[in-house]
């Protein structure tokens, strides 16, 4: 009963936020449930989903028609149902989750055309080698057809050669819709010969895959183990089944490396899915995807989103990483996100990761996710050695951050032609600016931040709004001239005095800002990579999974730095990073060590990740936040208020703070409201509340309850953050 036939109504939704359901007439012909249409609205066309039968109940010779169903697969009841749930878990209107699965330009344009290529027959063309190769490439991708530049770049030989063939009737010129499938990947072609762990979990993951069931299995091993490896063989089993592969990726900066490997893996590139990708290529990306003309993708949090015709696994690479969590518009666990996806379409998740989050670790526990261990580095590479650096014994003068003991071991890499990664989570030069004539520090106008100096740019930034201004020379505050000065370390000081210290070393910086493409990031990556450098300074973008072969030596500046502030998962991020840093040393021949330099050896942080016991670490986490009932023992939301006025801002908190039945009825706490620790972003006021239950309670239900409780006046915005993973 999903056919409707001409003037039957139905439900509407569109990407327009707008309340109530809209209901139209089906057109002529007809249309079913999952359709993308076009609907009027108001004087506009808008794009739609054909949701369910209407309900009528309103004047119908009011109703309109759907103007138009688009010429793409319709929605299928795997991905609404999918869809639905992710809205009402995040509390967010459907129509703002339907815009995220359908962010792809041009879906209502008419399908627009252009020139490919394909083999035809000639028997008079005389064949030189160039067109040798052409011919080859038909030969090889029987049946397929090309654009003058993927031929051209396939064959390895100059258009020209391409054109030069037509007259001949060797190759046809055609015209095809612009957004052609993408290559076949070959999931016969031979992987790489694993060792026995490897092998033992990919046949367990592979059974998973043949099953043709939910499951998610955790996939652990250190950096360099051969997750990879693992999970592209889990890749295989998945292409095999004539279903579709998703592979997230916690950094964009990751992919190109990764795409080398998919494609020497299987012959071809797979689909790409983030915000570098282009517009055009997003819009194919989304229709391959949806026809099958795409097996694989890899992408961002977002190609969860995308209308896979037949999911059959989900990968979420780092699955630790913060970067999983949107915190913007729809706020969204991609990881959590992957999971209930795969539970709907009966795929298979495998979260794989050197360090899991404290989340995914009780679900092994609770026997609701299965782990499977890759026990040591691949080949002869093992675990760097790590040890603390006390920095109260150093004594180092105030702006100087290198320790001698860790300046001792540079050198010696240094003679060996041995690489040294300096790590500091900080980038910029100096945090803080301060003036020594009236301790003025110097601050964001829209924000209630420090300006962080970026020398190389010449400017301070805001790391929260991104607002620059020039270094001053004039304390803003006490108009004394030449007393600015920087405070702390940043990556770039960092270099600077690595500079000071080792002047004949080839010194690089590795840090987002310092990079305006991915492309550039990438080259400066390899570049490293091949040992261009002696001493890397990066910041956590060198936590995230490249290879850098030759590099034995770690020095983490300040282990301290994440251990600090009220975070629940500071000491879990701290282990988290600290770990994979040091991760990065010994990844192939050589044995690698890992220095940090802290002030509290004595942490119980710090002498865990030292020892090595990360079960323990793990347990003794387990216990703490079992004992404070917070996540993932218990649940959380976080309430964020923000307005232009501050008491605009409290009175809509203090009415929500007085009416807090809905939730205190179903026994959940609530917080606040408070000043957020960034009061103010962007100039808007923000006021924050925290609400705190058991796993049980029905949390979602009652804070939409409460909410609706109050009428936001205009300007003030209330975003509900499920599961928050940041608190500022
Ligand atoms: P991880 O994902 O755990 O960091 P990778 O899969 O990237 O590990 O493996 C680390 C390195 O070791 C890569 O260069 C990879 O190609 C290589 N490697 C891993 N397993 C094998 C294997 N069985 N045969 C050959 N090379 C391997
Ligand atoms: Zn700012």
């Amino acid at each position: 009963m999903d056919f409707f036939s001409e003037g039957a109504l139905v439900r509407v939704v569109t990407c327009e936020p707008i309340e109530r359901p809209l209901e139209y007439k089906a057109p002529e012909g007809g249309c079913r449930i999952g359709d993308f249409v076009i609907v009027p609205l108001g004087m506009r066309k808008v794009l739609g989903c054909v949701w369910d039968i209407g309900r009528g109940g309103f004047d119908l010779s009011k109703a309109r028609s759907i103007s138009m169903i688009l010429d793409v697969p319709p929605m299928q009841e795997e991905m609404k149902l999918f869809l639905e749930k992710a809205a009402k878990y995040t509390i967010t209107p459907l129509p703002l989750i339907l815009r995220l699965a359908t962010r792809a330009p041009g879906l209502m344009n008419p399908v627009s055309m252009k020139k490919v290529y394909r083999c035809g027959k000639s028997n008079d063309m005389k064949i030189t080698a160039s067109r040798q190769k052409v011919l080859s490439v038909f030969d090889e991708f029987q049946g397929l057809c090309f654009t003058l530049k993927e031929l051209a770049d396939l064959a390895g030989v100059s258009s020209s050669v391409i054109k030069g063939m037509l007259p001949f009737g060797a190759v046809l010129e055609q015209e095809a819709p612009r957004d052609l499938p993408f290559m076949p990947l070959d999931p016969d072609k031979l992987g790489k010969t694993l060792n026995s762990d490897q092998q033992e979990a990919s046949q367990i993951l592979k059974a998973k895959i043949q099953d043709k069931g939910y499951a998610t299995t955790l996939l652990k091993g250190v950096t360099g183990s051969g997750k990879t490896e693992v999970y592209l063989e889990a890749v295989a089993a998945c292409l095999k089944e004539g279903r579709q592969a998703l592979v997230l990726l916690p950094e964009i900066a990751l992919t190109s490396e990764f795409l080398d490997r998919v494609e020497e893996r299987f012959g071809a590139r797979p689909a790409e899915w983030h915000s570098g990708v282009s517009m055009t290529e997003r819009r194919r990306v989304w229709k391959m995807v949806g026809t099958g003309g795409a097996q694989m993708v890899i992408g961002a949090r977002s190609a969860l989103f995308l209308p896979y015709q037949n999911l059959g696994l989900i990968v979420v690479d780092e699955e630790h990483d913060g970067s999983y969590k949107q915190e913007e518009g729809v706020f969204y666990s991609a990881r959590d996100m992957a999971v209930l996806r795969a539970s709907l379409c009966s795929a298979s998740v495998v979260l794989a990761s050197a360090t899991p989050s404290l989340e995914t670790w009780v679900n092994v526990e609770a026997g609701k996710y299965t782990r499977l261990d890759l026990k040591s580095r691949f080949g002869r590479a093992v675990m760097p050695d790590m040890q603390a650096i006390d920095m109260r014994g150093e004594k180092l003068p105030s702006n100087r951050f290198i320790s001698n003991a860790l300046v001792k071991e540079v050198e010696k890499r240094i003679d060996k032609q041995e690489q040294s990664l300096l790590f500091i989570n900080r980038r910029g030069f100096a945090p803080v600016t301060i003036c020594r004539a009236c301790g003025h520090q110097v601050a964001c106008d829209h924000c209630d931040t420090r300006m962080v100096e970026h020398r190389i740019h010449n400017y301070l930034m805001c790391h929260q709004c991104g607002e620059t201004k020039p270094i001053p020379k004039i304390c803003p505050s006490c108009k004394v001239e030449g007393k600015l000065a920087p405070v702390g370390p940043g990556v770039e000081r960092l270099a600077q005095e690595a500079e000071q210290l080792f002047p004949d070393a080839k010194i690089a910086i590795l840090s987002s800002d310092l990079f305006t493409t991915a492309r550039a990031l990438k080259q400066q990556i390899q570049k490293i990579a091949s040992g261009d450098s002696d001493i890397v300074i990066g910041t956590q973008l060198v936590a995230k999974g490249h290879n850098f072969p030759n590099l034995t030596l770690v020095g983490v500046i300040d282990a301290d730095l994440g251990l600090q502030g009220s975070d629940l998962r500071a000491a879990e991020r701290s282990f988290q990073l600290i770990r994979q840093v040091a991760g990065r040393a010994g990844r192939a021949e050589k044995k690698g060590a890992a220095f940090l330099q802290t002030y509290q050896p004595e942490h119980p942080v710090v002498e865990a990740i030292l020892s090595g016991d990360e079960e323990g670490f793990w347990k003794a986490e387990a216990q703490e936040r079992k004992a404070a009932g917070v996540p993932p023992y218990g649940k959380m939301a976080g309430i964020i208020l923000s307005g232009p006025e501050l008491k605009d801002v409290m009175q809509v908190a203090n009415h929500l703070a007085r009416n807090t039945a809905p939730l205190r009825q179903n026994h959940i706490q609530i917080f606040g409201p408070a000043p957020a620790p960034i009061a103010r972003v962007r100039g808007r006021h923000r006021v924050r509340f925290l609400i705190m239950c058991q796993r049980k309670a029905p949390l979602q239900a009652a804070i939409q309850n409460w909410a609706r409780l109050v009428k936001l006046p205009s300007g003030i915005k209330l975003q509900i953050d499920i599961d928050p993973q940041s608190f500022w």
